[in-house]
């Protein structure tokens, strides 16, 4: 059965499933990206379903079909659907390797990507790129006369898709040894060459120390240390080790192309740059041997920037200062916020969407008067974050002066 692409989504589209599955469908046909991508997300755990056979097809491929359809053509379609569900959980499992220090073997620098991959393709950027750097700076790094002053662990997690499952077990399981990891670097960017990282001001001169020789690898692929208010967790196996206060890095690489191929069919072997990822392992080993030779761990203070104050709603896509849902539980549900509210000033000052809403709502004292228009009416709000644990880091973060940082 062929969903409409306007319910391809929430809701309306369980609506639609429920109606044609009453009707006896056996499957329904929904259309991927309009550019071509089919794009595989993890909803990582789902209940056992009856009912009618989800499957995603070509854009075009869909569109003409549809268009037969709509011309009164009869069709049949024969489709060759190989999933299976199993009954969970599902054992994952890392793999550790040590580089084990000369002089101090119970300090760790961390060199790692995941393993694990969507199925569309053969997930050779996401991340066979990370996976094969990692490798291969183990093997020029093992090739050594010497040994490290620190342990130089490479670890590929799994599980990384479903929810960084891999990377927070190990943190879970080697809670005693993160005070002594100097730094973790995560590869997981995509074939695009290492091209920088964005360590801490307290870093910095460590930072600059070990990248030195970096920037005379190769003038073609030059590498920029991008000073960062203060580390945040991210989209990948670096969150834990952040979320956990150790020093933990995603590289800066250029994101051209990428979107093409993240989470896509085309995401195979051909895609990988030879020469990048060459240039990428080389940095990469150079930056472990370096940081694991410094007579010092990598410097914490000011780690973690507060998380930003939140609102607890969901903004609408097309007009970003239209409240789509209210979190329950949330600041703007004790306020009486309501859906279809639309968010017009912070504390006198007017926004115009969701970037402004952000940037007025991180000002100023715990209080944000907030002007909602609902229907014809204009109603006044207050946020209250007083009581938000993290306000008072907040209010540290902002009274500092920004060269301290
Ligand atoms: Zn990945």
């Amino acid at each position: 059965m062929l969903l409409p692409p306007a319910a391809a989504g929430g809701r309306e589209r369980r609506d639609v499933e429920s109606a044609y599955a009453e009707l006896g469908a056996l499957g329904l046909l929904a259309p991927g990206s309009r550019d071509g991508r089919l794009t595989m997300t993890g909803s990582w755990e789902r209940p056992r379903r009856e009912g009618p056979l989800d499957v995603r097809v070509l854009y075009d491929d869909y569109v003409a079909l549809r268009d037969e359809l709509e011309a009164g053509a009869a069709r049949e379609l024969e489709l060759d659907v190989r999933n299976a569900f199993v009954d969970g959980p599902v054992t994952q499992y890392n793999v550790v390797a040590d580089l084990v220090g000369r002089e101090r073997p119970d300090e760790y620098v961390l060199v790692q990507g995941h393993i694990d991959a969507f199925d569309g393709a053969q997930g050779a950027c996401d991340n066979g790129t990370g996976v094969a750097t990692t490798l291969e700076a183990a093997r020029l790094l093992a090739s050594l006369d010497e040994r490290p002053r620190r342990t130089i662990r490479f670890v590929l997690y799994s599980g990384e898709e479903q929810g960084l499952y891999g990377s927070r077990g190990y943190v879970r399981d080697h809670a005693d040894e993160l005070e002594r990891v100097s730094v973790v670097l995560n590869h997981d960017n995509g074939t695009n060459y290492l091209a920088g990282i964005g360590p801490t001001l307290a870093m910095l001169a460590d930072f600059e120390h070990v990248f030195a020789p970096v920037q005379a690898l190769d003038p073609e692929r030059p590498f920029a240390l991008r000073v960062s208010p203060g580390l945040t967790p991210g989209p990948s196996d670096h969150a834990p080790f952040v979320e956990a206060g150790v020093p933990a890095f995603h590289w800066d690489q250029s994101q051209e192309g990428y979107r093409r191929l993240h989470h896509t069919q085309h995401d195979t072997l051909a895609e990988v740059d030879d020469a990048d990822q060459r240039h990428s392992a080389r940095v990469i080993a150079l930056a472990a041997w370096r940081f694991a030779e410094l007579d010092h761990l990598v410097d914490r203070t000011r780690l973690r920037r507060p998380e930003p104050r939140r609102m607890g709603v969901y903004l609408a896509r097309e007009d970003s200062r239209v409240v789509e849902n209210v979190v329950p539980g949330g600041l703007a549900e004790g306020a009486g916020w309501r859906v279809g509210d639309v968010i017009v000033a912070i504390d006198g000052m007017e926004v115009q969407d969701s970037k402004q809403i952000a940037a007025e709502l991180q000002k100023g004292g715990p209080q944000k008067r907030v002007v909602l228009e609902r229907g014809a009416e204009r109603v006044e709000s207050v946020l209250d974050y007083t009581d938000d644990p993290q306000e008072a880091e907040r209010r540290a973060w902002e009274e500092e002066p920004a060269e301290a940082r």
